[in-house]
């Protein structure tokens, strides 16, 4: 590792609704946060396969259409100046010697205390060391 690389505190992979809710939460508790999404866009299922469909079961919503929900979802995750990575697909997780995790994306390698892993639609090859 360079010793200028940045350290996040969280890293999340995965910018679909529990990504955003888990950047927002971390922000709110003061955390270094890196969300990282392989797609161009947040919202995961939300945005790439439905966005005008009508949600009927958010708490708090009687009904929400997808795209307003991940407008509002990101307003939120926005909230704490989260670095964020688009078009960023992460190909591998590795937990080094020093406790600390090496995360290879295909935009270049990053380094963070913990990682979440947001496994709905989780494409990670199964030869990553993290688990
Ligand atoms: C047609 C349809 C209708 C639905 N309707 C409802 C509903 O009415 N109510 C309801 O509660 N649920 C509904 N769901 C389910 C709901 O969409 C999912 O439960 C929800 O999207 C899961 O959110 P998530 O953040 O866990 O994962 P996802 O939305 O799957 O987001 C995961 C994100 O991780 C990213 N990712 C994956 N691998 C990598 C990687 N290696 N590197 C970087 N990023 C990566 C993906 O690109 C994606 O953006 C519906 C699903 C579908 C398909």
């Amino acid at each position: 590792m360079h010793q200028e690389q940045h350290i996040h505190d969280v890293t999340i992979i995965g910018g679909g609704p529990a990504g955003l809710f888990a950047t927002f939460y971390g922000g709110m508790r003061g955390m270094d946060i890196h969300l990282i999404e392989s797609l161009p866009d947040l919202g995961g299922q939300l945005t790439a396969l439905y966005p005008e469909k009508y949600i009927y079961d958010v708490a708090g919503f009687p009904n929400v259409k997808a795209k307003t929900l991940v407008k509002q979802l990101e307003e939120q995750a926005l909230a704490f100046d989260p670095d964020i990575s688009l078009d960023t697909a992460v190909t591998h997780v590795e937990k080094l010697d020093d406790k600390l995790f090496q995360i290879t994306t295909t935009k270049g390698v990053y380094f963070s205390k913990t990682v979440i892993i947001n496994r709905r639609s989780w494409c990670l090859p199964p030869t990553s060391s993290a688990y």
